[in-house]
């Protein structure tokens, strides 16, 4: 292809704003696609980055719930053409020993794939950036390739293995957020609790941003159609949050800042919360997390702290009781069968993902991002 123009937004330094700017982007490799976006919704990672929380080079042009509609394909890609609608999820290397056993969330080089700013062979998908007078300016010092698609730029070379194909018919200013945060709750709970497969009577959500507001959509959704009774437990510190999780279908909602959380817990369970998903990522919330679990339980770690954080788990409590505590990377979701299978539900009204979100003009980023950080917002969306 001829060197394409793109739009940007590009954060310089640490905590700095983003800054729209012309680029323009490299030749497509042969595993690549180009995608014209028509929405990227914005996910807590962004801002983790954005603020240095986790570490990547500046500048960087991040972004990694897009979607939008295939430009062009590269030589070696045969599962894509122009015109399909494809919703960008995370990378993987497509050849290691998870990924070919369609455990893409294990690959051995994930960290690499979603942080390391450049594709494998070392090189950026974005060469140049235009100055105030004009130049074009090489950009070799850039992060980019962010989960395989950096989708604050448009249109975005994006690996193959992001793409994720989905019917002409869904929104894709809606179904953009299945692409990380959404899969990653409500994968949590379809992959790792399974709680048909356990005998359940309490799944606690700790934390009901957009991930465990998925977590208690996916949690609901089971108990409807399994048959397994069990109650949802929401636990927040945002009152308004905790509505539209009960909205949602959890059975009780727990402002924990007003009131003794592991009080409440136990009043409502007697013998501790069976399944507990942490989506905050906060070391006090992991810790009343493990307090409150029931012997056999299970508690899934999905929130992300920043990288080297410590907690101290008494090993001894854990083998008496039986627990085990997961990690759980993107919902441990194989996203090419899994985001389909959640665009279904969506369109069958089973997952009401427009009820966390709300739209922006995508220049309108900055204010975006301050209405997510501050909890006005649950999901912002970006529309091109
Ligand atoms: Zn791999
Ligand atoms: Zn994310």
């Amino acid at each position: 292809m001829a060197s394409v123009t793109a739009t940007a937004f590009i954060v310089h330094e640490k905590g700095g704003p983003f800054t729209e700017t012309a680029v323009r982007l490299s030749q497509l490799r042969d595993d690549e696609v180009l995608v014209d976006l028509r929405a990227t919704s914005i996910c807590h990672t962004d801002l983790a980055v954005q603020h240095g929380k986790i570490p990547m080079q500046f500048p960087v042009v991040l972004g990694h719930e897009g979607a939008g509609v295939v430009r062009e394909v590269g030589t070696a890609v045969s599962s894509y053409k122009p015109g399909d609608h494809v919703v960008l999820s995370y990378a993987s290397c497509a050849q290691c020993r998870a990924c070919l056993a369609k455990k893409p969330y294990q690959c051995e080089t994930a960290t690499l794939q979603q942080f390391g700013g450049k594709r494998l062979d070392g090189s950026s998908a974005i060469t140049h950036v235009q100055d105030e007078n004009g130049s074009w300016v090489p950009t070799d010092a850039f992060s980019t390739c962010f989960f395989g698609q950096s989708s604050f730029c448009n249109p975005a070379i994006v690996r193959e293995v992001s793409c994720v194909k989905v019917p002409e018919t869904l929104p894709l200013e809606v179904i953009c957020t299945l692409g990380c945060g959404f899969q990653t709750g409500a994968g949590a709970v379809f992959n790792v609790v399974r709680p048909a497969e356990r005998n359940i009577q309490h799944v606690a959500i700790f934390g009901v941003g957009a991930v465990g507001c998925a977590a208690v959509m996916a949690a609901s959704h089971l108990r409807n159609t399994t048959g397994s009774q069990y109650h949802i437990i929401a636990i927040d510190i945002n009152d308004e949050r905790l509505a539209i999780a009960k909205e949602l279908g959890a059975t009780f909602t727990i402002n924990s800042r007003s009131n003794n959380l592991l009080h409440e817990l136990k009043a409502i369970t007697s013998n501790g919360v069976d399944a507990a998903i942490d989506c905050t990522g906060v070391s006090e919330v992991v810790a009343d997390m493990f307090s409150i679990l029931s012997v056999g339980g299970v508690a899934v770690q999905v929130g992300g702290p920043p990288p080297g954080t410590k907690f101290a788990l008494d090993v001894f409590d854990l083998l008496i009781k039986c627990q085990s505590y997961v990690g759980c990377h993107q919902g441990n979701s194989y996203s090419k069968e899994f985001i389909p299978q959640m665009a279904k539900l969506y369109s069958e009204g089973t997952f009401p993902i427009e009820k966390l979100q709300k739209q922006y003009p995508v220049r309108d980023i900055g204010r975006a991002c301050a209405e997510m950080a501050s909890g006005k917002v649950i999901k912002p969306v970006l529309l091109w």
